[in-house]
């Protein structure tokens, strides 16, 4: 693998010329959290951030989107025909994104690029963005990825892994994406490949050393469904949840979506927003009937999707990459590890045939 030393100096003027071909996003600060946000011209990303509020999901699959734009008015131009918005993917590259963030794109993907429906709004996004990551040298208190499959140095899901390693970065180059990014910024300083691996092995060692939360999920797929689903357990799970949404908006593996038309007298447009699977509303069907109407019901929907329809469906693991985010804002501690450990306890449970 290319591994490039990018001396801090050249930083700032490298990320200036990629700017001519790419749009930039990065962290940046906000009162006394951080957001990925457009980085203004000249503006760069605050990498001193230890992660950020808001996932980087909203990079790729915005809050809310305007899939067109209508209008019934005959005199406006282009009237009764539906109007995509132009160019709304340019090249984007998104500067400092987590291994844990980067890791959600990873799992979210098995949702819209599925084998019978590819959704070409996510799809278009995706393929026109540059991860390029920094590795996480301070994991949190709530961070748990190394139990989900990841981990702070993983480079896997991004295009390049930056290891900040006190004057200068030392980037790998993971993807094509990746190196054509380095290409523009005019990187070019390459080092010899065995030494600097041992750089990044040694600060991974550190980094993971730092984790101090685990979850087990080995038992998940054996708990049988109908059992989790009826578990006595989720009385008590749900029973403080305001159903506030907090998790799920803050959640990058989270992809629930509404749509919505908007009008202004003969004029409107399509918007696919984010929902929640824990708000009321959003399984009440036309008749009113609601088959998720109930609290518990909703805080059970996203813990068995996260934990159990997941694993089940796509063999690949759990839909969580422990970023730890829900568990730090939810605002009555309602904590994903613990309940991952009561569903994984109960798959350790010996099925027991009562015919
Ligand atoms: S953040 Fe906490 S209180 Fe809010 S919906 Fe999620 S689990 Fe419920
Ligand atoms: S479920 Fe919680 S810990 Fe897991 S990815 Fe989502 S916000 Fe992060």
């Amino acid at each position: 693998m290319k591994i490039i030393r990018i001396d801090k100096t050249d930083w700032d003027s490298g990320l200036k010329k990629s700017a001519d071909h790419y749009r930039l996003v990065g962290p940046t600060q906000e009162k006394d959290f951080f957001l990925y946000k457009p980085l203004k011209p000249g503006k760069a990303p605050d990498m001193s951030f230890s992660n950020t509020r808001l996932s980087a999901k909203g990079t790729i699959y915005p809050q809310s989107h305007t899939l067109f734009t209508y209008s019934l008015d005959p005199d406006q131009k282009d009237h009764h025909l539906l109007i995509e918005p132009e160019n709304e993917n340019p090249p984007t590259a998104v500067i400092g994104i987590r291994p844990c963030d980067a890791a959600a794109f990873v799992q979210v993907r098995r949702n819209f690029d599925a084998p019978d429906y590819q959704d070409p709004y996510w799809l278009n996004a995706y393929e026109n963005t540059v991860l390029v990551g920094l590795a996480c040298d301070q994991p949190g208190p709530a961070c748990f990825c190394t139990s989900t499959g990841g981990g702070p140095y993983d480079g896997t899901a991004l295009d390049l892994l930056l290891a900040d390693n006190d004057n200068h970065y030392l980037a790998q180059v993971v993807s094509d994406k990746g190196a054509a990014f380095i290409e523009k910024a005019g990187w070019a300083g390459e080092v010899e490949t065995d030494a600097a691996m041992q750089i990044f092995q040694a600060r991974k060692a550190a980094a993971e050393d730092k984790i101090r939360s685990t979850v087990d999920t080995d038992h998940l797929a054996d708990a049988g469904t109908m059992a989790l689903y009826d578990a006595p357990f989720w009385e008590d799970v749900a029973f403080a949840c305001i159903n506030c949404g907090t998790c799920t908006f803050l959640c990058p593996t989270c992809w629930c979506f509404d749509i919505q038309d908007e009008t202004h007298g003969m004029s409107g447009q399509r918007l696919r927003i984010w929902d929640s699977c824990m708000f009321p509303l959003f399984t009440r069907h036309g008749t009113g009937h609601n088959p998720r109407g109930e609290k518990v019901q909703r805080v059970r929907q996203r813990f068995m999707h996260k934990l159990k329809y997941y694993v089940d469906k796509y063999e690949a693991g759990v839909q969580c990459v422990g970023c730890g985010r829900c568990v730090l804002q939810c605002p009555v501690n309602i904590d994903i590890r613990k309940v991952c450990e009561l569903m994984n306890n109960a798959g350790k449970q010996p099925v027991t045939c009562t015919a």
